[in-house]
Formats: structure tokens, C-alpha cells, sequence
């Protein structure tokens, strides 16, 4: 077949042209951040159509996320210069697997889900005898006697994974609170990560949860099918069972992808390794990209070993490397690989550009949270025109990327108040968010309890036996009367017309909102007292403690947030009448909008201008990885840095803010360790905007003067005692007293409960003592791994 002229290639540079048309045979791609190895993937995939080597059907290519498919998805259709027909195995592992696992699943029996050899029918039998003694409730919609699963199978998610897992534990006789399902959960799928099922758990990791880890797992998986269900894991797990099993129908797959193509490869875990080695074992046409510094999915069972595998498995494996980076300047180039050269695992590579210099990398510190947010608002305006020596971007060039996305609530909250559009990938708005309507209902319904939109919204939220019926007659009787919905309920009981357990309840919500609407005008009770006062006895909080579906924590935190942004606002009106005027504001249909995510999300990405707030130690490195005893989470932290400083191209901006509220508590907060890895010579350090007690950059605290031009890179403050100093002050100086006495959210409840020298459990060190209390977090002499401090949240009293 003639090829085509193929104006693609010219894009390349030589070893991307290499990698491209290495049509035939292993290939592997190992580079640094922006060297082009997403487009030479893309590329690759649209020389193998313009060849005529496969049709889109036979394309096998996985990328990490959804949007990185569609993006991928477009960018081929581009290159090709015609809409690509399909591309149907073009995904996720998790969106290709389940493809083919509901194609196969009656092959999924109880001792393929166990890795058994045998199926014999009494075995059977005996499992069926072995739930029944367990007395496992039976769970709604489980289905039919053991035997396989139905391609209409459910996919768990991890509250009904930990429900089910609760119910083994506590059949076997094991107390689930010193045994937590949670931890059960994370070793299943620490094994299923790594291909194990319950026989090919090796022997080594039999005292796994108090040595029944093994035993309970294979429960599980007996349930999961007697359920008609999967776990994330099995996704991976069962494919791959599948294929070792029944080499005809492997062998069918090999033929039908004849191509292999997989992007940010440093993390895939074994599963998936085991999954795309035994589908290009015959034909060995498989290329995978990737770079080990950007591998920060290990917490999830991702492999950075996999690459050094790669050519173990397939030997003869074109390896190229890109040395090129096309996305950075050179200062952030630098600065992305003076952090990442602290780690000690990696394979080590360099990078250069033959982009103009362009600006360093700018570092700031603030006072707290919210006066990081403002000036990044600002920065972002300043941008937006073109103002403040800078040249002027689109909103859509510029991101915020956080560690936690409990950082967003501030970045949002600010950007609504001066209309500043912006889009959070992830997830919807924060105030539009369901849990932050409803709550506002409730306080809106308070402060004027004639808000009959909001009393629709949450008479009957949580459920209250008020349904359609009963809300019809209340506003027949508002209707009737002439007055709003919660006068026309009170008189709708008055005159008996309502019955039942209806009636009591909408009493009780009447009685409440009086109550409530009475103390807001008590001197004693601070506004986020009575906040938290109302989402507690409306039996708002507790509606979403109940609920087990994935996203009920994720609201609880939005709640909290909530709560937080309260602390702003005089009273309940003032902060009403805010959100009210921001929500207003339609600059929200703008086409530009500035990106608000998470790092990890933003694996892959680029953007013009990048800010990366929240440079703490505590919150990026995060806690935990710091509490952990090694430097293997630290260096998944240190790789993200990389991440997060490598998705800019011109502009990177680095901040971190003196106090911050962690766990309802003002805490004084230390820079981030990472900051002190970045190299001078390549960063400007911004005076900082408030930051506390004057001192550093001869700048006094005053939180308006962020609004004037304080582009002053202070030399001295960035020599290295100086710095240091800095830090030290940061530690510390003493917290915003007048907020900390009365804004006490409900964690710190379980902080108070804990006094010097209770006995603990901690689900990793184990038993200790406590020997001093910090805030929320808590030291901790361990009887086996010693002195250590962690957060209150991850111990439990062992003395009850
Ligand atoms: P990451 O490791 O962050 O995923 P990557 O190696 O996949 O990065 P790409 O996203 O493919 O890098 O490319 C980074 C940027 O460089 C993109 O804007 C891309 O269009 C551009 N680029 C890549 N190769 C070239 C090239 N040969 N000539 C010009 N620009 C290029
Ligand atoms: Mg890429």
C-alpha cells in the first residue's frame, strides 16, 4: 500500500519521528516532563492508520484519564485532518477492562475468582454452607446461587465495599473496631494491584490482618460473585484471570489489538502490567511512554519497577529517550529539576530547551489561606490585563493545581466575590454543590423564614415523611391564607390537616427554625456556632453520616468548608447576602475560565501560567507522608512537585501561607520542604502579602497592600540564613488569636478527648502512649516503632 505523504512527521523531532515509525516490535519511550512523549503516542497512532496497519478497532491505547482519551481522541482526528472513526479501545485501563469483563463475565466463577485450579460442585456447596455460618445479612440485590457472574454485574464502590467487608470481619469473630474494614479493604487491594487472588497471596503476607487477611479476602470473593458484583481491583484482576485461563480467548484479543499503545506507563501497577504484557505476547507490538520521576500513584499499588521490566519482558526493546522539553522555560526547566534530583530512586535523566529564558519561578508566602487566594485573584487579573509587567494571557492559560482539594473552597469563594470565572476539574462549583444548597436553605429559611424557595428545598431534606402530598397541602394552606410556606405549615397543623408522623415532624422543623431564627440574635452564640448548631439538630449532618455512597465524606468536608467560610462574615445575613450577590454574577458563562485541580489530576497537562499555592510542610509534602517512617512517601510527594512545576510553561508561581486552619484549628504553618530544594538563582521570592510580624522583606503585616505592585525580588531574604529565619518565624509565631477561641468544629472533638498518657492504637505503628498534644495532632511514644507524631484523626483510644 502507497503511503500517504505524512505532514505529521515534520513535527517531530528525530528520536519522537524514531518512536513513531518503530511501527513493529517492543518500544519504549522514557522521558522527562514536556519532551513530547504524549504527542509522539498521538502521532504514532495516526501514522499506524494513515499506514494502514490497523483499522481504529485494532488500536489498543490506554491513557490514565478520561479527559486524556478525549484529548487524545481530538488530537488524532486533527492530525488526520478527518473525524477518526471510533477508537472504541481507546481509554482507561479501568473503562477498557470493564468493556471486556462484561463480554466474558459468566467465565468469572467462584474458583477463577479465587484462583483455584478445581470448580468441584461440592466445593460449591461448602462455600454456600461456609456464608451461610458467617450469617452474613443477605444484601439487597444479590443474586441467585453461587456460580458465576452476569454481564449486567455491579461495580462496588468503596463504601459498599467496606460494608461488605464489615459484615466478614465481625462474622469471623474479629472486632471491627480494632480491625477495621478500611485497612481489610486497602490490603485486598493491595494484593488485587498485584494480580494476587486469594490462593496467590504469597506465603509471606499470611499474618495480613491478624493472620485472617487471606481467609477473609477469599470470602470476599465469594460474596462478590454471589452478589453479582466487582470491585475496582477485579476489574483488572478478572481480565487478566481470564486470559491465563483460557489461552483460545487471549489469543483472540492478540489479534484483535494488534497494536499496543500506553501513555504515563511509570504508573501502571502489576495487574495491569501482567494485563498488557500477556495481550502483546504475541505480537510484541506494544510501545508505552512514561517518565519515573512523574510516577505518584504508588499509594495506589503503581510500579515504578515496571519500566525496568519493560525490557527484561521484552527483550530487544527499542528504548528512546527525548531530552527536549518544548513546554518550559528554561528557569522553571531548572527549578522542576533541582526538586526532583533530591529523590534517590530514579533513573536519572536531562532535560534542556531552546526556550527563551523567561521569567524564574516565583515564590511568595502569605498569612493565611485566604489572603494566599486574593492575591493569586489578583495575580490572575493583573495577568488577565496584561498589567503588572506582565504580558496579558487568557484566563484559559492559567491553573491553580492543589495538593488537597479541600484547598479549593478558598480559591473559589474568592474568585465568586470579585467574578472571576473559573472551572473546577473534578467536580462541580463549590456552591452550587447539592450539600452547600441545601445548608444554605437552612440558613436562609432563619434569617427570613418567609424564603419559601428555600423551605421547599428543605422540608423534607432530610427525609421527614413529608412528601408530595403533604408539601401539595402546605401550599394549598400558604395559598389560601396568604402567607408564606412556613405560616401556611404552622396553621396547616393548627387546623389538624396534617396527620401522622408528617405532622410531628414538620412541627419539629417549625419549632427549630423558630428557635434558631431566635438565636441569631444572641450575643452568646457566634453565628458558626449556631451554623454548625442548625446542620447538627435539622439532622442535616447526620443525613450524610448515614449515607453510604462514595461521595457522602466528600460532603461532609464541603460542609465543613462551609462552616470555614462563615468565619469571614459578621453573622449569618452578611454571609448570605455575599453568596447571594456572587451567585448572581454571570460571568460565570464566560468561555475563559481560569482551571482550578488537583495535582494529580493535572498529570499530563500544560498551561501557560501555573500557580501552585499551599507549600507547607504538613499539607504538601502531605502529613502522612511525612509521619512515615523511610522516604518513599516523601519522594511521591517530591515527584508530584515535579509534576506540578513541569505543567507550567512560562509562569510558575509557588506560594505558601503562615497559618492555616487544619482540622477547625488555626496552625501555624512551616514552608514547605520543597521550597528550600528550589534552586535560588532561578527563583524571584515576591514580597510577601501580609505575611506576618514585618521582618522578612521589610514588609509589615497589612493585608490591603496586596493590591499594590510588590514585584520586588528581596535578594536577602532568599540567602539561605535568611530563609531559614524565615522558616523558623513562620513556626513560630503566635496564630491569629481572635478567630481561634470560638471556631471549634466537630474533629476537634476527638482531639479533646485524648489526655497525656492515654493508651492509643494506630492502624500502623500500633500501641502507644501519648506524650504530647499539638493541636490535632498527637505524640506518640510506640511501644514497637518509637517516638512518632500523627494526626489525632488516625488513632483510637485502646484503653475503652
Ligand atoms: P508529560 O510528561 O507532562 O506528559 P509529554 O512528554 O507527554 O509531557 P507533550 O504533552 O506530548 O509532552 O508535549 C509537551 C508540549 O510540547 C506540547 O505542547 C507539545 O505540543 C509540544 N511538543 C512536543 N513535541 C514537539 C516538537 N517536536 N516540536 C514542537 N513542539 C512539540
Ligand atoms: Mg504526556
Amino acid at each position: 500500500m502507497a503511503a500517504r505523504p505524512a505532514p505529521y512527521l515534520e513535527d517531530l523531532n528525530d528520536a519522537q519521528r524514531a518512536a513513531v515509525e518503530a511501527l513493529d516490535g517492543p518500544v519504549l519511550m522514557l522521558a522527562g516532563a514536556g519532551t513530547g512523549k504524549t504527542k509522539a503516542l498521538t502521532t504514532r497512532i495516526v501514522h499506524l492508520l494513515n499506514q494502514g496497519r490497523a483499522h481504529p478497532g485494532q488500536i489498543l491505547s490506554v491513557t490514565f484519564t478520561n479527559k486524556a482519551a478525549r484529548e487524545m481522541k481530538e488530537r488524532v482526528g486533527r492530525l488526520l485532518g478527518q473525524q477518526v472513526e471510533g477508537m472504541p479501545w481507546l481509554g482507561t485501563f479501568h473503562s477498557i477492562c470493564v468493556k471486556i469483563l462484561r463480554r466474558h463475565a459468566e467465565l468469572v466463577t467462584l474458583d477463577l475468582a479465587l484462583g483455584r485450579a478445581e470448580d468441584p460442585i461440592a466445593q460449591l456447596h461448602n462455600d454456600d454452607a461456609v456464608i451461610e455460618d458467617l450469617g452474613g445479612r443477605p444484601i439487597p440485590g444479590a443474586q441467585g446461587p453461587l456460580g458465576h457472574l452476569k454481564s449486567n454485574f455491579t461495580i462496588l464502590d468503596t463504601d459498599d465495599q467496606n460494608r461488605l467487608l464489615k459484615q466478614l470481619i465481625e462474622a469471623s469473630g474479629m472486632d471491627v473496631k480494632r480491625w477495621p474494614a478500611r485497612q481489610l479493604s486497602g490490603i485486598i487491594d493491595h494484593w488485587k494491584n498485584r494480580a494476587w487472588t486469594p490462593e496467590q497471596v504469597p506465603t509471606d503476607e499470611a499474618a495480613a490482618f491478624n493472620n485472617r487477611g487471606i481467609e477473609l479476602y477469599a470470602q470476599y470473593q465469594r460474596r462478590l460473585i454471589e452478589l453479582n458484583a466487582c470491585d475496582f481491583g477485579d476489574l483488572l484482576l478478572h481480565v487478566v484471570s481470564i486470559y491465563q485461563r483460557y489461552p483460545d480467548l487471549l489469543e483472540q484479543y492478540r489479534r484483535r489489538f494488534r497494536y499496543i499503545l500506553v501513555d504515563e506507563y511509570q504508573d501502571t501497577n502489576v495487574a495491569q502490567y501482567l494485563w498488557l504484557r500477556l495481550l502483546a505476547g504475541g505480537h510484541k507490538n506494544i510501545c508505552c511512554v512514561g517518565d519515573d520521576d512523574q510516577s505518584i500513584y504508588g499509594w495506589r499499588g503503581a510500579e515504578v519497577g515496571n519500566i525496568l521490566r519493560f525490557e527484561k519482558d521484552f527483550p530487544g526493546a527499542e528504548v528512546i529517550r527525548l531530552e527536549q522539553n518544548y513546554r518550559s522555560t528554561p528557569h522553571i526547566l531548572a527549578a522542576a529539576s533541582a526538586v526532583i534530583a533530591n529523590n534517590s530512586n530514579r533513573l536519572g535523566k536531562t532535560l534542556h530547551t531552546d526556550r527563551d529564558t523567561g521569567e524564574k519561578v516565583r515564590l511568595i508566602g502569605h498569612w493565611d489561606g485566604e489572603e494566599e487566594a486574593r492575591w493569586i485573584g489578583e495575580e490572575i487579573e493583573a495577568a488577565q490585563k496584561g498589567s503588572r509587567g506582565m504580558k496579558p494571557y487568557s484566563l484559559d492559560d492559567m491553573a491553580i493545581l492543589v495538593r488537597a482539594s479541600h484547598q479549593m473552597r478558598a480559591f473559589e469563594d474568592r474568585f465568586l466575590t470579585i467574578g472571576l470565572p473559573y472551572r473546577v476539574i473534578g467536580g462541580p462549583r463549590f456552591y452550587e454543590r447539592m450539600e452547600i444548597r441545601d445548608a444554605m436553605a437552612y440558613f436562609r429559611l432563619v434569617t427570613s423564614p418567609s424564603d419559601d424557595l428555600a423551605f421547599e428545598r428543605i422540608v423534607n431534606t432530610p427525609k421527614r415523611g413529608l412528601g408530595d402530598k403533604a408539601q401539595q397541602k402546605i401550599q394549598m394552606s400558604a395559598r389560601q391564607n396568604g402567607v408564606s410556606l412556613i405560616e401556611g405549615a404552622r396553621l396547616l397543623l393548627q387546623d389538624k390537616g396534617l396527620g401522622g408522623k408528617g405532622a410531628k415532624e414538620l412541627a419539629r422543623l417549625i419549632d427549630n427554625l423558630d428557635r434558631w431564627g431566635r438565636l441569631t440574635g444572641d450575643e452568646d452564640l457566634s453565628h458558626i456556632e449556631l451554623a454548625e448548631m442548625i446542620l447538627d439538630e435539622s439532622g442535616y449532618t447526620t443525613m450524610w453520616q448515614n449515607d453510604k455512597t462514595p461521595e457522602a465524606p466528600g460532603r461532609l468536608e464541603n460542609l465543613k468548608e462551609l462552616v470555614k467560610a462563615l468565619e469571614q462574615f459578621e453573622n449569618l445575613s452578611g454571609f448570605l447576602e455575599h453568596v447571594a450577590l456572587i451567585m448572581d454574577n454571570d460571568s460565570q458563562d464566560a468561555d475563559q475560565k481560569v482551571t482550578i485541580m488537583t495535582l494529580h489530576a493535572a498529570k499530563g497537562l500544560e498551561f501557560p501560567v501555573v500557580f501552585l499555592p499551599g507549600w507547607e510542610d504538613g499539607l504538601f509534602p502531605s502529613q502522612r507522608s511525612m509521619d512515615e517512617s523511610g522516604t518513599k512517601g516523601l519522594e511521591e510527594e517530591r515527584r508530584l512537585a515535579y509534576v506540578g512545576i513541569t505543567r507550567a510553561e512560562e509562569l510558575c508561581t509557588i506560594s505558601f501561607a503562615s497559618n492555616r486552619r487544619v482540622y477547625g484549628q488555626w496552625q501555624a504553618q512551616m514552608a514547605s520542604r520543597f521550597i528550600d530544594e528550589l534552586p535560588e538563582e532561578h527563583v524571584e521570592v515576591l514580597t510577601g502579602s501580609g505575611y506576618a510580624g514585618g521582618g522578612y522583606g521589610g514588609v509589615s503585616h497589612d493585608y490591603g497592600a496586596s493590591s499594590i505592585d510588590r514585584r520586588v525580588a528581596d535578594a536577602d531574604a532568599y540567602n539561605s540564613p535568611g530563609w531559614k529565619r524565615m522558616q523558623a518565624r513562620s513556626q513560630q509565631r503566635p496564630m491569629c488569636q481572635p478567630k481561634e477561641s470560638r471556631n471549634t468544629i466537630i474533629d476537634l472533638q476527638a482531639v479533646s478527648a485524648y489526655t497525656l498518657g492515654d493508651r492509643v492504637f494506630h492502624q500502623k505503628f500500633g500501641y502507644g502512649s501519648i506524650t504530647g498534644i499539638e493541636g490535632d495532632k498527637l505524640e506518640i511514644d510506640f511501644e514497637k516503632a518509637g517516638p512518632k507524631k500523627v494526626v489525632a484523626k488516625f488513632v483510637t483510644s485502646a484503653d475503652s
